[in-house]
């Protein structure tokens, strides 16, 4: 048994690609030749020379040494927040122009909510000089300000996608639509470990990187690759996908996976997919997701941008049903405190979606001489108005 994907593009049950049929060829393309370019000397030469000199890889593992004796056990960061733009998702966007150009593709899109995997792509593609266009609902763009002027900075163009509720699904669609028009010279870079085979097993392996990294970093600090427990919030997946990713079938290392309750689960405001979620179709994979009895999308609430997202990838969705992984709901207010806690405990300002990873000490005990390893999946520059707002500092 494997939790990682099958050869048809599944994790047990969830995955596969399903797509309109004008999108089929490019989906296609991308399918037949990923896995080959990725295993050229060139590419991996090329993707780990730009994460070591540009994104400063290796992103160090921190042992959190006053957070692990507040909680009487051993806690270590996973320093994401370190990458150049503050987060993860660099990892997926560096990957993803390196495989468009191997695939000749002059022209980039992508789709973004809170702006930050859209901030991601478009320094990628000012790095490679390549044309960016990133949809954005119209909402979105004004409530993100500060990330629609980055990429406009770095030399991309914002779209506004007009329709429906005019944010980030709205985006997504404009995005595909774009997709099928230009077949030829464009690549659509989707930020999650989400849509059809084979972004979700792309993604995952670009982000990969992090727990390859967790592995060598623990053996030298703790004498062992393996830790008790890995951790890492949940919106579409990704970086829980590179945590957990060179652990997914060694059941020693326990997995939790942190999504946003919101102002509650059943407050009618929350992304707990998990828990809300029922099998359906999303993005062009079957998974699970957060939909009325006649199959609509609910529309996610959440104080993180970033998870705030009506589904999760179809690897976390195997790991949810098969039991591989402990799924655990993280409410707006827990997550805010954990925050604040550790920027006061460790001087490390955290981005609200990786507070949810950090606020689950309060809801779960970990023995003394546990390893317990968080991926800090962003920093908090982003969210300090929020912070401020939040605690009236
Ligand atoms: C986008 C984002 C997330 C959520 O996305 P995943 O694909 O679930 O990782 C989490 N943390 C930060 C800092 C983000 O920017």
């Amino acid at each position: 048994m494997t939790y990682n994907i099958n050869e048809k593009g599944y994790y047990g049950e969830f995955g596969g690609a399903y797509i309109p049929e004008m999108l089929y060829p490019n989906v296609e393309e991308l399918r037949q030749n990923y896995l080959k370019i990725m295993a050229e000397p060139s590419f991996k030469e090329e993707f780990d020379q730009l994460l070591k000199d540009y994104v400063g890889r290796p992103s160090p593992l921190y042992f959190a040494k006053r957070l692990s004796e507040k909680y009487n056990t051993k806690i270590y960061l996973k320093r994401e927040d370190l990458n150049h733009t503050g987060a993860h998702k660099v990892n997926n966007t560096i990957g993803q122009i390196l495989m468009a150009q191997r695939l000749n593709k002059t022209r980039i899109i992508a789709e973004t909510g809170a702006g930050q995997h859209g901030v991601a792509t478009a320094t990628v593609c000012a790095l490679m000089g390549l044309e960016c266009i990133v949809y954005m609902g119209e909402i979105d763009i004004a409530r993100q300000a500060p990330n629609v002027a980055r990429m406009k900075m770095l030399g991309a163009e914002v779209r506004p996608a007009l329709s429906g509720s005019r944010t980030l699904k709205d985006a997504t669609n404009e995005a595909i639509r774009d997709w099928i028009n230009n077949p030829v010279d464009t690549h659509y870079i989707i930020g999650s470990v989400v849509g059809p085979h084979p972004y979700p097993d792309m993604v995952a392996r670009f982000q990969a990187i992090v727990s390859e990294e967790i592995q060598w970093q623990l053996k030298d600090k703790e004498g062992t690759t393996k830790p008790d427990y890995v951790v890492a919030c949940v919106g579409g997946g990704s970086n829980a996908a590179g945590a957990f990713y060179h652990y997914l079938d060694d059941t020693d290392v326990k997995l939790i996976a942190v999504e946003a309750a919101g102002k509650g689960i059943h407050s009618g405001e929350s992304a707990a997919t998990s828990v809300l979620g029922r099998e359906g179709i999303i993005h062009g994979s079957k998974t699970l997701l957060m939909q009325t009895n006649d199959g609509q999308i609910t529309e996610p609430y959440s104080i993180s941008a970033g998870l705030d997202y009506p589904g999760v990838g179809p690897m976390h969705a195997h790991l949810y049903k098969t039991g591989r992984a402990e799924f655990m709901s993280i409410t707006d207010d827990e997550a805010m405190v954990a925050g604040l806690e550790l920027s006061q405990l460790e001087g490390i300002i955290p981005a609200i979606e990786s507070s949810h990873a950090l606020a689950i000490f309060n809801q779960k005990q970990f023995k003394p001489d546990d390893i317990v390893v968080i991926n800090l999946s962003g920093r908090g520059d982003k969210d300090l108005q929020n912070y401020i707002d939040y605690f009236k500092l």
